[in-house]
């Protein structure tokens, strides 16, 4: 059975194809087709060697994930629902701004943290994804955005927001990443992208040493851990004193910020004093707080704080001099935004293919 070419990293493909005894440089040309032009048919490539296209279309697959469902969103936001060789299914959302795009990637089949806001969440985990289904998600929704949009302009931002914890995947993630920033590769800047994470404990141990320089998120959604464990169970067991203090010790750039994610949940965590608590645990810390505010999905006993709550809130952590902002929701008619995600195929918006 053939292997993934996206499975492999520059440096692995590289060796795969040295182990072969291809020449050189063959690595770098087909890499730059792949990524850079977003190709999926290897024989064009200008000197690419008969004997390394023999090696490659005799031992490798090129085959991306399958579209099966594109939904688009009023705002134009676009939530597509792949498939895999074994019929497992994700979700991946592109969400444009100003002809840009930020791809939010999924990174397991369900997720095995049961965070009790999320949509995803309720599915438990189904397995994690290969480094070719994460990369696969990106390389399938740039085509559908070459061919539908050909006049917007390209994925700029990368963020693992999907479905799945991603360092419950870590191995998978990383290399998807490398190959992400490879200059060889998608050539993406290492601020462009961002691992978000419910404070995997084991995953953020190995970040440090392994991790190329991304971005982090954390999802907080409380400073007080009796309320973060009932929103994020994990959080008895990885609690805050122990996962804060390490993602502050992770190397970071000039103008660096951790982003602390908060979703705000109508009179759960909205309070004044649940700002409060948030402002003194994050003063002096590197610090960027995204408020969210909650977006129901069917079933969900959660509801939206008010408008005022969430400006409130907004004004008690800036008082400590902490960058915050409230984000936009984008795509919540076709259930695309944060917490929506869920592996089955909906009617609810206008469904193109
Ligand atoms: S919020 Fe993230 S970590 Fe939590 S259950 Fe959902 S996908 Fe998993």
């Amino acid at each position: 059975m053939k292997s993934s070419f996206y499975q492999y990293s520059f440096e692995s493909l590289r060796k795969y194809l040295a182990d072969f005894g291809c020449r050189a440089d063959q690595a770098r040309l087909l890499f730059n087709w792949h990524y850079k032009k977003n190709k999926t048919t290897p024989c064009e490539i200008n000197g690419l060697s008969a004997y390394t296209k023999k090696i490659i279309y005799s031992s490798l697959s090129f085959d991306l994930p399958v579209m099966d469902h594109v939904q688009i969103s009023e705002d134009l936001t676009v939530k597509f629902l792949f498939s895999f060789q074994d019929g497992k299914k994700v979700e991946t959302v592109l969400i444009p701004f100003n002809q840009k795009y930020t791809v939010c990637l999924s990174s397991q089949v369900g997720c095995a943290m049961n965070c009790a806001f999320c949509y995803t969440g309720t599915q438990g985990l189904t397995r994690s994804l290969k480094t070719e289904e994460i990369v696969g998600q990106f390389l399938a929704a740039q085509t559908w955005l070459t061919l539908n949009r050909p006049d917007d302009d390209r994925i700029l931002n990368v963020v693992f927001m999907g479905q799945g914890e991603p360092l419950h995947n870590f191995d998978n993630v990383k290399t998807a990443v490398e190959i992400m920033l490879s200059q060889n590769g998608l050539s993406l800047a290492d601020h462009k992208i961002t691992i978000s994470t419910s404070g995997y404990l084991p995953g953020l141990l190995r970040w440090k040493n392994e991790m190329p320089s991304v971005n982090i998120a954390l999802s907080l959604h409380s400073p007080i851990d009796e309320k973060r464990s009932q929103l994020i169970p994990i959080n008895r067991k990885y609690p805050l004193k122990d996962v804060i203090p390490l993602i502050e010790e992770f190397p970071q750039g000039k103008k660096r910020f951790v982003t602390y994610e908060y979703l705000l949940i109508r009179d759960f965590n909205d309070s004044e004093e649940d700002a409060l608590q948030t402002a003194k645990l994050l003063e002096g810390t590197k610090a960027f707080v995204n408020l969210i505010p909650f977006n129901p999905f069917p079933g969900t006993k959660w509801q939206r704080p008010t408008d005022e709550k969430v400006q409130k809130f907004h004004q008690i952590i800036e008082s400590y001099r902490i960058p915050v902002t409230i984000r936009t929701t984008k795509g919540d008619q076709i259930l695309a935004a944060c917490g929506q995600l869920k592996s089955s195929e909906r009617n609810d918006a206008k469904t193109a293919l």
